[in-house]
């Protein structure tokens, strides 16, 4: 087996089974995507929507292709015919184009609203009361064409390993509260995307079940 997939299967191994992992592949030529392929890998998230596009031309059509990344309003509609979870949502007006671009291409979008949860000031991402007034918004509720199912959000690059899982602590409790007040009935809403290469044992732990793992598979970048 080739290395990057001996450590694509460790990781799966070593993670619960209902533990979405993300083999994040920016920066990453095609081959080495194609070597976590063939040990069955088939969900990849990249930040780059031209890098998104191009190696989606390449590679095989049954590969999941997550955008992590922040997402320009004006680049949705190169992703939309194809992308499987958008999962960085973090203002109404992206959401109303990604809207818009999911109608054209007669789909609908899942996507996750990524939180502000790090105490770091340059960290993307919506407050609670942000993501309410979205969430309450009459745009939002008549939209057909995206599905918010779950949140995403990245903590502090600190060695502080309390610090970090009391963000992710909280990204879980957001999760919660927005599910009962927003979600209630609705079972798409399932996602809690949060956890990379140096976090996500602890991002488990505090709920995650989904995580976006880069440079401790593929090297780093
Ligand atoms: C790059 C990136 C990752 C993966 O980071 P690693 O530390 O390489 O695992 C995860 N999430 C987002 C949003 C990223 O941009």
């Amino acid at each position: 087996m080739n290395e990057i997939g001996l450590k694509i299967t460790a990781l799966k191994a070593e993670i619960p089974a209902d533990v979405c992992l993300v083999a994040v592949s920016k920066t990453k030529p095609a081959s080495a995507i194609s070597d976590a392929y063939e040990v069955g890998q088939r969900v990849f998230g990249e930040n780059k929507v031209q890098e998104l596009v191009d190696k989606y031309e390449q590679l095989p059509k049954d590969i999941e292709w997550h955008l992590i990344g922040h997402l320009q309003t004006n680049k949705v509609k190169y992703i939309a015919p194809f992308v499987a979870l958008i999962h960085a949502v973090d203002s109404l007006k992206l959401l109303v184009e990604i809207n818009q671009q999911a109608k054209k291409n007669n789909r609908i979008i899942d996507c996750l609203l990524q939180f502000r949860i790090a105490q770091e000031e340059t960290k993307f991402g919506l407050t609670f009361e942000e993501a309410e007034q979205i969430l309450q918004s009459r745009e939002f509720i008549e939209m057909e064409n995206v599905r918010i199912v779950g949140l995403m959000g990245m903590a502090s690059f600190v060695g502080d390993e309390v610090q970090i899982s009391d963000e992710f602590r909280n990204l879980n409790n957001l999760f919660h509260v927005i599910k009962s007040h927003y979600f209630k009935y609705n079972t798409d809403f399932t996602i809690l995307s949060m956890g990379m290469s140096g976090d996500y044992k602890i991002a488990i732990a505090e709920g995650s079940n989904m995580i976006r793992v880069g440079s401790s598979l593929f090297g780093n970048r």
